[in-house]
């Protein structure tokens, strides 16, 4: 069965849902996994933000302004009185629910609950949608089926387990629909997968019926070698492997969610990333294989937290690291780039939950100091260590921009250096100059 994901801009007005028709109905057996309308998510924020403040009447004024859009979108989405009637119920329901937390306490659980809405309401607009056109679909609850841990990780066993359980209720049925993003916690509260996670519930639907293939429909043709949204001229990489797509994924390509790879690349389901807009532009195939030698992409991740600390005793000395690593371990922070010198040593952290905690456990053993509002900057490709120049020309590229940290030879994949967030824009552009020729 094949896993096909629309995202925001896809679904994102009457139209939109519309030509996914063309896209969707045909008779290959098929998951289709939506996100909420474009701006959706972004609009329940700010909801939810209101709401945290106690600020009922702004909060109420959002609601209903949110709710006009959907009310406008469904009239002009179907022409039948029935799916009018059904569709009224359902923005009724959904925004009558999203109201009643104005009443209530507002915590973290009480935002989850609200930010699920979107996805909910676009998936049975679709769903009503092709009903009205006669086609046949059904609506699956990820609810029912989607489940993170503890550790807010995918339980994969629970995931396989209920969707099939789901699927079997319909043996006759080939096109079914779904919600991206939403899930639920080892509580069984309402939960999300962070913003953007529509990719990875995709691409985790996808290893627990261990699709054929997973595509990701957006709004370009597929991944560029660079951030089309920072420098002027990019182009589309045809194929990427795993490892290629995920380190650009992880590290800022926004087309990706930073997880989005690794349920598919684990069970080795080939993702497609596609243009909704102009389906039969090629895209990119991110595999299982062997790519062209060379650099293919670079991208930006922001919001980086550089930490320098400088031991007091010799920093190798045995166990010094080991004692570093624990504190962050502890506090469940992952740590994205290293350097180290004879005396210091440079990480970078995305994650500032613990911050505080951590600068003081640190501070008990080391001298440190903090950067905020850090960029890591990471290029990537076939880079095979034997072959001179790959550094060279990354360098080269940045040589009028200052360098906080380098970061070469941990994998044949990446070449990484964190800069001062003001210089991304200059790094990115010299970069697109230096190594890809744009001018
Ligand atoms: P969706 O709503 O479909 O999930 P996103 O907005 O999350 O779409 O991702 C698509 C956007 O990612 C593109 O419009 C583009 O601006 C941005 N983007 C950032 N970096 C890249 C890249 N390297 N290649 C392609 N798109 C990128
Ligand atoms: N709707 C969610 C978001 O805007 C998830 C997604 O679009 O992937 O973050
Ligand atoms: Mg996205």
């Amino acid at each position: 069965m094949l896993i096909q994901k629309f995202g925001g801009t896809s679904v994102g007005s009457a139209q939109r849902i519309k030509d996914l028709v063309k896209l969707v109905v045909n008779p290959t057996p098929k998951i289709v996994v939506l996100s909420a309308m474009s701006g959706t998510t972004n609009a329940l924020v700010e909801i939810s933000e209101a709401l945290y403040a106690k600020n009922t009447k702004q909060a109420i004024e959002l609601i209903d302004k949110l709710k006009a859009k959907y009310e406008k979108e469904i009239s002009e989405l179907y022409s039948k009185k029935e799916s009018i009637e059904k569709a009224n119920d359902l923005i009724r329901n959904h925004f009558e629910y999203i109201r009643n937390f104005t009443l209530d306490m507002f915590t973290a659980n009480e935002e989850k609950a609200i930010l699920a809405q979107g996805e909910l309401l676009s998936t049975a607009m679709f769903h009503y949608y092709l009903e009205e056109t006669g086609t046949a679909s059904v609506l699956l609850p990820a609810l029912n089926f989607m489940r993170i841990d503890a550790n807010d990780e995918p339980d994969m066993a629970y995931i396989e387990t209920n969707l099939l359980l789901e699927l079997k209720k319909y043996p006759k049925d080939i096109l079914f629909i779904t919600q991206g993003y939403i899930c639920r916690n080892a509580f069984g509260e309402i939960d999300n997968l962070k913003r953007g996670g529509s990719d990875y519930t995709a691409s985790i639907v996808g290893a627990a019926i261990r699709s054929e293939e997973v595509q990701i429909w957006t709004d370009i043709d597929g991944m560029h070698n660079n951030d089309p949204r920072v420098v002027s001229k990019t182009h589309p990489i045809k194929e990427l492997s795993f490892d290629e797509a995920a380190e650009l994924a992880y590290f800022g390509a926004k087309i990706l969610h930073p997880t989005c790879i690794l349920p598919a690349q684990k069970r080795n389901i080939p993702v497609r990333l596609k243009n909704t807009m102009q389906p039969e532009a090629e895209g990119t195939l991110i595999a299982n294989i062997t790519t062209q030698e060379g650099i293919k992409a670079v991208a930006a991740k922001d919001g980086i937290i550089a930490i320098n600390i400088k031991s007091d005793r010799m920093l190798l000395a045995h166990g010094f690291l080991r004692a570093v690593f624990e504190i962050f371990e502890r506090f469940k922070t992952p740590i994205d780039m290293i350097t180290t010198s004879e005396v210091a040593v440079s990480l970078t952290i995305d994650n500032d939950k613990n911050l505080d905690e951590i600068l003081k456990e640190l501070k008990e053993i080391a001298v440190v100091e903090v950067e905020k509002n850090q960029t890591i900057i990471c290029v990537v490709g076939q880079l095979p260590k034997e072959k001179p120049g790959y550094g060279f020309k990354v360098l080269e590229s940045l040589k009028e921009i200052p360098l906080r940290m380098v970061s070469y030879g941990g994998s044949a994949n990446n070449v990484s250096v964190l800069v001062n967030s003001n210089f991304k824009k200059d790094a990115l552009i010299a970069l697109n100059k230096g190594i890809f020729n744009y001018n």
